[in-house]
């Protein structure tokens, strides 16, 4: 093992350490870039449902200028009697999607067994929240030529997410794009309570892009905007937020994605609030 001269926090994660790495990571797929001033506007459903709701999303975003879609087709949900989401069909949809919009797609990875799967339709990889300490997991992802969305753990520090990217890069994969969504408080009023804090500390601590979902943090998509503008000013690298054509017949997260309709608003609002960083929308 290389010998690691500086500060004690090298002994827990080194690869993506600003410290030993001190330029910022650029993460480009299909031509789309997030870091390093090029900021990413991910937008698509919680859930692939259906093809049409699908589509229809995915045109709708794209129109107003989002650069990543996003969207799950294998679904981590709290109750085993909820919908799981649409799993192989799921991913065609979202292949059929970029396909017409052009646009990346960004979907969870849930079990290791489905790696190869997963990696031929999505150009990046996300770890849930859920599955942050799935360290296995974190490995898998880290030995596919795809970038990592890796999601911080409701309950997790940042230096515990830094350790979970950590594992990523350990095996050679050292494209990942770190993501606060929300830790758990006492506070009742929003879902989580969305960590603002993470993103500057995280920016010191690392080279690598750092994006915010405001979606999951809230739980309320009233929020969402207010949040989002929030964290372009904290410094992110990005946002990722959940968007349907109808959230009151949502099969996952209705209560907090924008409805279709109301998505080029809310990407106006938050370009100007990149441009006021110095940021381009990548
Ligand atoms: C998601 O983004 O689809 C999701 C399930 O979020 P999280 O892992 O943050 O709960
Ligand atoms: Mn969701």
């Amino acid at each position: 093992m290389m010998e690691i001269t500086g500060s004690p926090d090298l002994l827990a994660y080194r690869l993506v350490a600003r410290e030993l790495t001190p330029d910022a990571t650029v993460i480009e797929v299909r031509g789309r870039r997030i870091g390093d001033g090029f900021f990413g506007l991910i937008a698509g459903p919680c859930t692939v449902e259906t093809r049409e709701q699908t589509l229809e999303t995915a045109r709708a975003v794209a129109a107003a200028g989002a650069t990543v879609l996003r969207g799950g087709a294998f679904k981590p949900r709290t109750s085993p009697y909820a919908f799981q989401g649409l799993g192989s069909k799921g991913l065609e949809i979202l292949a059929e999607a970029r396909e017409e919009t052009g646009l990346p797609i960004v979907t969870e990875l849930l079990d290791p067994r489905d790696v190869q799967e997963v990696a031929a339709v999505a150009d990046v990889i996300q770890i849930g929240a859920r599955n942050m300490h799935n360290f296995n997991l974190l490995a898998e992802v880290g030995r596919v030529p795809r970038p990592v969305l890796l999601k911080r753990a409701p309950s997790a520090t940042v230096e515990e997410l830094l350790m979970a990217a950590e594992y990523v890069a350990k095996e050679g994969n050292e494209r990942v794009i770190l993501c606060e969504r929300g830790i758990k408080t006492f506070e009742r009023s929003t879902r989580y309570t969305l960590d603002l804090s993470a993103v500057p500390v995280l920016k010191r601590e690392t080279h690598l892009p750092v994006i915010v979902d405001p979606s999951h943090a809230a739980g309320r998509s009233d929020l969402v905007l207010p949040l989002a503008r929030a964290a372009v000013a904290a410094g992110a690298d990005g946002v990722m937020v959940e968007v349907h054509p109808r959230p009151e017949d949502a099969l996952c997260d209705g209560p907090q994605q924008i409805r279709v309709g109301e998505f080029g608003r809310f990407a106006d609002e938050i370009r100007t609030v990149v441009a006021l960083m110095g940021k381009t929308v990548g």
